[in-house]
């Protein structure tokens, strides 16, 4: 396993920091065309809460190279981060707009696009293909669990075999791809959640981000833990769930992400969460980063 900053540095040679755009996107799970109200944890925001607000990609990019700029000095790189929502769930063309103007900004070296994996058709492929024979293309897919027992629970409305397709065809046309996972969810033993790391492994995903279960206002998930129906992980509990999953992952896996925290403003639980200084120094001394 290695981490992002040192797989960045690798690859492009110098620190890269990533700059958040929102597209004028929302979510098949929301919009009713796979489901409504979306999965049970996602923010009205859809997971995008700190990106840049902007009337253009063309400007959020200017806008939020910058103000990284201002604080990480000249050298370093930016990668253009596409979000909130499922940012592939639109017309080919203003997705192929999006990724020209947003990889046409001085110091975008890669791009970065959340999606779901039923979300990925031939036509909006053939636009990712061509954008990852210009720039290094990174797709974020959600899988959160390999259970689709636990997917219909949580309300993914996508079945693991497509999470599995998806990461073939990104694969095909050399997108990075990384996998989201979430430990903690609720019904989930320890022995499903390692199923979910090894599913994502089998299905080469190149690098991986993995959160605790999170709760956040005005999801049904609040309901859920406000009537006492779902547990949350302690943060021991979790790093170790954590480093069982590192000890699945291939040597050059890459870890995006140790742990999440969710949108300060809006999170409920858990409260250990907050203290992001603490659970980095925890991280750090756990894993030797
Ligand atoms: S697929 Fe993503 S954006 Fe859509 S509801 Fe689920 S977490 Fe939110």
């Amino acid at each position: 396993m290695i981490t992002a900053n040192r797989y960045f540095r690798e690859v492009f040679g110098h620190k890269m920091y990533k700059a958040s755009i929102s597209l004028d996107v929302t979510c098949p799970n929301r919009d009713g065309n796979k489901g409504t109200g979306g999965c049970i944890f996602c923010s009205e925001g859809g997971s995008g809460e700190f990106s840049a607000s902007g009337s253009s990609v063309l400007e959020q990019i200017q806008k939020a190279v910058s103000q990284v700029r201002a604080k990480a000095g000249d050298n370093a790189g930016y990668i253009a981060y596409f979000q909130s929502f499922t940012n592939t769930y639109c017309l080919p063309g203003y997705l192929e707009k999006a990724l020209s103007e947003a990889s046409s900004v001085e110091g975008i070296e890669a791009l970065s696009i959340a999606t779901r994996p039923d979300c990925l058709g031939p036509e909006i492929l053939e636009v990712l293909s061509c954008q990852a024979k210009k720039m290094p293309l990174f797709v974020e897919l959600g899988l959160q669990t390999a259970s689709d027992e636990t997917a219909e629970f949580i309300n993914r409305c996508y079945k693991t075999s497509e999470y599995v397709e998806a990461v073939k065809a990104l694969k095909e046309i050399g997108a990075n791809v990384i996998t989201h996972i979430i430990f903690g969810l609720p019904g989930e033993t320890r022995g499903m959640m390692m199923d979910t790391v090894k599913l994502a492994v089998d299905s080469g995903s190149d690098g991986y981000k993995f959160t605790c279960l999170y709760v956040l206002e005005n999801t049904p998930l609040e309901k859920l833990y406000r009537d006492n129906k779902v547990e949350i992980l302690g943060m021991e509990e979790y790093f170790d769930i954590v480093e069982e999953a590192l000890g699945l992952l291939p040597e050059n896996a890459v870890v995006h992400r140790f742990t999440g925290d969710g949108p300060k403003k809006i999170l409920i639980a858990p409260e250990w969460t907050k203290n992001k200084r603490l659970v980095v120094n925890y991280i750090n001394r756990r894993f030797g980063l």
